[in-house]
């Protein structure tokens, strides 16, 4: 099944807004084992639209078109589609009535300019839109949803899962299994995980995201007692550089580990700045073990809220071993974590180069810190020695706590 995607905006193409409804659509009809052939990003324009719906209708099985299903004199998508398939506009009146419904409760007021959003081809199916107002249209192998990302995605996982009964492709539907990594390398983990896939129909790839590497592994839906075998064999191998699977993530799982365990935590932060209270915050829930984040970026901030002495701070610096256990020291939660480096791009030395960064983890008395140095620009380096700091606190948590 062959599917193109035509998005419709002018702000798309002028640098005024970023295409991200695609790789939302993509990852969509993966699921279903239906493959984007191509996409094609047009103007509000009449004759660019019904250009790209003919190359697509010349090329694909199905058009999927987001954008300009709203009121306004640009939003004109529906007009094309119902001129390519030559059918008039019609409104239902009862699909009209609960737009008027959904204006009443939303406090707006309705004008006549409104119909519009509940305008389709003669014959067209609609997916109800929960989230907003115009619903998404199908007819003849083309589906439209409005540009708003909410309403996407509202409306397509209804409309694929009706499409995929109604074309009986439910047999080729895909499983997918993330297995997220962190600390190893991709070039490591082909190597490691290569002599797995030897069996056609099952494949992996590798993901670089900035929370780790992803081994993305994928069959048809008939195939995934294969895959979680190998899936075990992965485990097996290199269980110790997997923190996570699909939806997980670094500050997730921290917040999982410490709620089963019971335990309080808190942060000191120089040069991360306050990036690794606000990872851990991103967690809802976390409000019952957080206690407090400081960002002692001075030194005289190190030494009045953490403690930190002013001989250590002269002896060995800032960013050294000594200040990061000292600011740890001045924590006084279950789990305690604090983080000193040079983000840069100046304040290298040769004897400390930007990026040197020391991670310290107290839990209960114990400490633990590391000593790094990261690659990158200055939100890289901060941003890694988050990541770096969660993985390690997952890995004491997992083992030692
Ligand atoms: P509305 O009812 O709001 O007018 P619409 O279907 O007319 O919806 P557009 O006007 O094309 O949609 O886009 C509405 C908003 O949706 C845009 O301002 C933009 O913020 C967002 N949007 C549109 N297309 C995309 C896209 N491809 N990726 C991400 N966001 C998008």
């Amino acid at each position: 099944m062959k599917v193109a995607v035509i998005l419709v905006g002018t702000e798309l193409l002028n640098g005024g807004m970023l295409d991200t409804n695609s790789i939302y659509i993509a990852q969509e009809l993966n699921k279903y084992g239906m493959e984007m052939e191509f996409k094609i990003t047009v103007r509000d324009f009449k004759d660019e639209i019904y250009r790209a719906i003919d190359y697509c209708k010349k090329n694909v099985d199905l058009i999927i078109m987001s954008g300009g299903l709203g009121p306004t004199i640009d939003d004109i998508t529906k007009d094309v589609i119902a001129d390519y398939v030559k059918k008039p506009l019609i409104v239902d009146p009862e699909e009209l009535e609960e737009l008027k419904e959904k204006f009443k409760r939303g406090g707006y007021t309705f004008t006549n300019i409104n119909k519009k959003e509940v305008e389709k081809p003669q014959g067209a199916i609609t997916f109800k839109n929960d989230v907003g107002m115009a619903p998404a249209v199908y007819i003849d192998d083309i589906v439209a949803f409005p540009g708003v990302p909410k309403e996407l995605y509202n409306m397509l996982p209804k409309f694929l899962n009706w499409y995929a009964k109604e074309k009986n492709l439910l047999d080729d539907e895909i499983y997918i299994k993330d297995l997220i990594t962190y600390g190893i390398a991709e070039s490591l983990l082909d190597e490691a995980v290569r002599e797995f896939f030897t069996e056609d129909g099952i494949y992996y790839e590798f993901l670089v995201k900035d929370y780790g590497v992803l081994i993305r592994l994928q069959s048809k839906m008939s195939e995934k007692n294969k895959v979680e075998k190998i899936i075990k064999k992965i485990y097996n191998k290199i269980g110790e550089f997997i923190f996570g699977e699909d939806n997980d993530r670094l500050e997730k799982k921290v917040v999982e580990l410490i709620k089963e365990k019971n335990l309080t935590i808190s942060t000191a932060e120089s040069c991360t700045g306050g990036m690794l209270a606000s990872k851990l915050i991103d967690v809802s829930g976390v409000s019952e073990n957080f206690y407090e984040g400081i960002v002692s970026y001075s030194n005289e901030a190190k030494m009045k809220r953490l403690g930190v002495s002013k001989e250590t701070l002269e002896k060995y610096g800032a960013v050294s071993e000594e200040t990061a256990r000292e600011m740890l020291m001045g924590l006084h939660t279950d789990i305690g974590l604090a983080t000193t480096g040079i983000a840069g791009p100046n304040g290298g030395t040769e004897e400390k180069p930007v990026g040197l960064v020391y991670m310290g983890i107290k839990i209960k008395n114990k400490i633990y810190i590391e000593k790094k140095i990261f690659k990158g620009d200055r939100n890289k380096v901060r941003e890694r020695t988050v990541s770096h700091t969660l993985f390690k606190l997952i890995k004491i948590l997992n083992e030692d706590v």
